[in-house]
């Protein structure tokens, strides 16, 4: 069932600047999708078209079926939106914030209440509920705008680079929130800087450039067409004479480190093999950039 269908998406900003030439997207019910591009890309103009935050110069877009044009309130009430800068008032309490945003969508104050406090638990910011957000650390201010979006119990939840700025281990945590959302049922889109953000959560993936769409397909099937991925081998030993690997590019990083470059023929295991009959154990193997991140940089480049 798709839940978002956008046809055409056309926006250009009252100074002249076209964002947007024309795109289309498919996301569907349960996807954990990714919009990537670089700075300038789209991604932003896309969300907040989405939001209602943009008004599109042309296209059509529908929410499970139902049009932008003539359905906004419906839309609204099923989708929850986390923009990329902390839009709160930062002194009132994450309670007071969450329960508000309830208000917007005509949620009483008693299930309003009973959903913040069930929320801030679930993002372990329940401690804060009462104190004035202003105090709160930047990564707890967004798992605040994160629980303030789900108060509607929204069916797609919209994230603008949900963890810019964010640690690794709080990013990680974010990504267990976010996973077992997605896993309840609940269709998630995200724009991201982070590469091995998308390749980790998410199962679709666009990529847009200069206002357009370039790619838009399934996470396996775009990293399937990965040609060449580069390898580092840290081997047992000091390596002493580079090996012959026939066709693959080897470079020594270190005494022990070689950096091999294979293509989709080649299996690790065969590389594995041709090292070991040329007396060289591999002790550990690790991608040099994640697998993803080549795949953008090379699309991102040509295009
Ligand atoms: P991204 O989120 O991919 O970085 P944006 O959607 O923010 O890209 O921007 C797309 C293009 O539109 C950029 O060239 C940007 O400078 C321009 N742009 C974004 N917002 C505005 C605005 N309010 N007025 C004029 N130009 C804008």
């Amino acid at each position: 069932m798709v839940a978002v269908e956008i046809r055409n998406l056309k926006k250009t900003y009252s100074n002249g600047v076209v964002a947007l030439k024309g795109i289309d997207l498919d996301i569907y019910k349960g996807d954990f999708y990714a919009l990537l591009g670089p700075n300038g890309a789209g991604k932003s103009t896309t969300i907040g078209i989405l939001s209602s935050l943009i008004t599109p110069t042309d296209g059509s877009i529908k929410v499970f079926g139902l049009d932008y044009k003539t359905h906004s309130q419906e839309i609204k009430q099923k989708l929850g939106i986390v923009p990329q800068e902390f839009n709160f008032n930062i002194f009132e309490t994450p309670l007071q914030i969450i329960c508000n945003q309830a208000g917007f969508y005509g949620i009483d104050m008693k299930t309003a209440k009973k959903r913040a406090l069930k929320l801030l638990k679930d993002l372990e910011i329940y401690d804060k509920k009462d104190f004035s957000s202003r105090s709160m650390s930047g990564g707890q201010k967004r798992r605040l705008m994160i629980a303030r979006a789900l108060v509607n119990n929204p069916e797609i939840l919209i994230l603008d680079e949900p963890t810019a700025g964010v640690d690794i281990s709080l990013r990680r945590q974010m990504w267990q929130f976010l996973e077992t959302w997605n896993k309840n049922g609940l269709t998630i889109i995200l724009t991201t800087h982070y590469l091995e953000e998308a390749e980790y959560l998410c199962n679709r993936i666009a990529i847009i450039d200069k206002g357009d769409v370039i790619t838009n397909t399934k996470k396996e099937d775009l990293l399937n067409t990965l040609k060449l991925e580069t390898l580092i081998c840290t081997t047992k030993d000091s390596i002493t004479k580079l090996p012959d690997l026939g066709d693959l590019k080897v470079v020594q990083k270190d005494h022990n480190i070689i950096e091999v470059t294979i293509n989709s023929d080649v299996s690790v295991e065969e590389l594995l093999s041709r090292l070991k009959t040329q007396n060289i154990e591999v002790y550990r193997l690790s991608n040099k950039s994640n697998r993803l991140e080549e795949l953008f940089v090379n699309l991102v480049e040509n295009n």
